[in-house]
């Protein structure tokens, strides 16, 4: 029997589809002050199953900037495509359980919440299709650290979702459930543009008798034209040659107010004042800060 405190296990967990910039370097900064601050442990995940959209290279490009950073994670980095049996596995179990269906429906007929037309389907279809997980109308809550109560009715605010792709990738939403239980995250810190994402997540968690982890879904950096700043939005990489002067700069977007004597100190001494001094309060409610160029 134990009866010390459960030890705090975050992660990062991009995407390998274009070298890291300023907006996840923002995110990944937050979760790391945050597991550093209460002794956890930072682990490292390149979400790495939607191949389509996979680049080359930037898996490990990623890794050099987070380390350039002085963003050093703990264990050995894990890739999603080391696991695909496991996905398959609690899958099975979702398909026994009668939870889930094949639909064939393109997404061009298809409204913003799917009716779930193919639910009652007999028979496997000929013609490729995804797997949906069946919802219903009950709420989940949850309490985001930030941005306080979440309540979504799942089969109102999203309708039966997918978990495996028409062209057999499993989907982000069933991954991230598993990988984040395989993984003993306790602890998520992600951005704002996620928060949607949570409750489907919850859900899973519960059919699949898993304990959910904390959530805490920090505000995304947009530009001054409002655009959040993502890969698709074609936002350069961060410059690695100046890392304390960037650092420096997230730290006043993440409201921490580092004292203007460190913007010239070394990067370690500026990561060290900023876990020592991480107040995550002064985010509460911000869903979004502009980044003025
Ligand atoms: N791989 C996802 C992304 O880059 C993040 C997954 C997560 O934090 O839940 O958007
Ligand atoms: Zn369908």
């Amino acid at each position: 029997m134990s009866c010390g405190k459960i030890p705090y296990i975050g992660r990062f967990a991009p995407s390998p589809t274009g070298p890291l910039h300023f907006g996840s370097l923002y995110t990944a900064l937050a979760s790391f002050l945050q597991a550093r601050s209460q002794q956890g442990l930072w682990l490292l995940r390149i979400d790495d199953l939607d191949t389509p959209r996979n680049i080359k290279g930037s898996a490990d490009s990623i890794l050099k900037t987070l380390d350039a950073f002085g963003l050093y994670w703990d264990d050995t980095v894990v890739y999603q495509s080391q696991y695909l049996d496991d996905y398959h596995e609690n899958l099975d179990q979702l398909v026994k359980d009668k939870l889930i269906y094949p639909c064939t429906c393109s997404r061009k007929t298809l409204t913003d919440i799917y009716s779930g037309v193919c639910r009652n389907k007999q028979t496997l279809p000929s013609s490729p299709y995804s797997l949906r997980i069946k919802t219903d109308n009950r709420i989940i809550s949850f309490n985001d650290e930030l941005q306080g109560l979440i309540s979504h009715n799942l089969a109102e605010q999203h309708g039966d979702f997918i978990l495996k792709r028409k062209d057999q990738i499993i989907a982000y939403q069933f991954a991230v459930v598993i990988d984040d239980d395989r993984q003993h995250i306790n602890h998520v810190v992600r951005g704002f543009d996620l928060l949607d994402s949570t409750p489907r997540q919850i859900y899973l968690q519960q059919l699949l008798g898993l304990v959910p982890p904390g959530y805490m879904h920090v505000p995304v950096i947009i530009d001054e034209q409002g655009f959040k700043l993502s890969k698709q939005t074609l936002a350069t990489a961060v410059d690695i040659k100046k890392p304390h002067m960037v650092i420096f700069e997230l730290l006043t977007l993440l409201k921490q107010n580092p004292p203007s004597e460190l913007q010239h100190a070394p990067l370690t001494e500026l990561l060290g004042w900023a876990i020592e001094h991480w107040n995550p309060a002064l985010l509460k409610n911000l869903t979004a800060i502009c980044r003025s160029g």
